[in-house]
């Protein structure tokens, strides 16, 4: 008799959403400028979903999160704080080449000319 009292306990998704909870492990990103190309979060990784292109400071990451199963390994073993854990779980995709995400380097801005 409570149960058909209280409200439901479901969303009705999408027109309601659900906050996302502390420390969640959703899809991780990498701020790619701080990497230095080790290759540890490559071969941690159980699914093989980070591709490494690349060698040391101007490696890039490719990261499919078709593959990536939320563990949160390469967060922890990245020496440099690279890849951290968004809240993104609202994932769908119509095409597998969606879900892979290539992280570039930003180009180093030129220095301004002093000279008048
Ligand atoms: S969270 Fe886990 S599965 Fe996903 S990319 Fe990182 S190590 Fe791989
Ligand atoms: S573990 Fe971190 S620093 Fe090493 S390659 Fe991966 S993102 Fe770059």
């Amino acid at each position: 008799m409570r149960n058909l009292l209280e409200k439901p306990s479901t969303l009705r998704f999408p027109y309601e959403r659900m906050e996302p909870v502390e420390r969640m492990r959703a899809k991780v990103s990498w701020q790619i400028d701080k990497c230095i190309g080790c290759s540890l979060c490559v071969k941690v990784c159980p699914s093989a979903a980070i591709k490494l292109i690349g060698r040391g400071r101007k490696a890039e990451i490719e990261y499919n999160v078709g593959r990536c199963i939320f563990c949160g390994e390469c967060v922890e073993i990245c020496p440099t704080q690279t890849i951290f854990t968004t809240k993104e779980y609202e994932l769908t995709f119509t095409r597998t080449r969606q879900m892979v995400t290539r992280f570039r380097r930003t180009k180093k801005k030129r220095k301004a000319s002093s000279k008048k």
